[in-house]
């Protein structure tokens, strides 16, 4: 089974459905986590710098020997290429 990850913010969700987002009908997002997206909409409008700050701090407490630097450098080379963010940068 792929791992899926939120295409905003990178949390894998794999199969918890109540990881997942909600669309304007109710329906599951099938991209978006329910921390991001909500609604049909994002809950939060924000760049992709803004959102790797918001992201460091989980990962560093999901993995303790991970510094700061590694985890920022990793999602600079990563979230470029999530729907959102590429979707922004067209
Ligand atoms: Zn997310």
């Amino acid at each position: 089974m792929e791992e899926r990850y939120c295409q905003s913010c990178g949390m894998p969700m794999g199969e918890t459905e109540e990881l997942y987002g909600t669309e304007a009908d109710g329906s599951r997002s099938s991209d978006y986590c329910s921390y991001c997206y909500q609604n049909g909409a994002f809950t939060s409008e924000c760049t992709m710098e803004e959102m790797i700050d918001v992201c460091i701090p989980p990962m560093l407490e999901a993995n303790s020997d991970m510094k700061e630097e590694t985890a920022r450098e990793m999602m600079q080379n990563w979230f470029p290429s999530l729907k959102r963010w590429n979707e922004q940068a067209l």
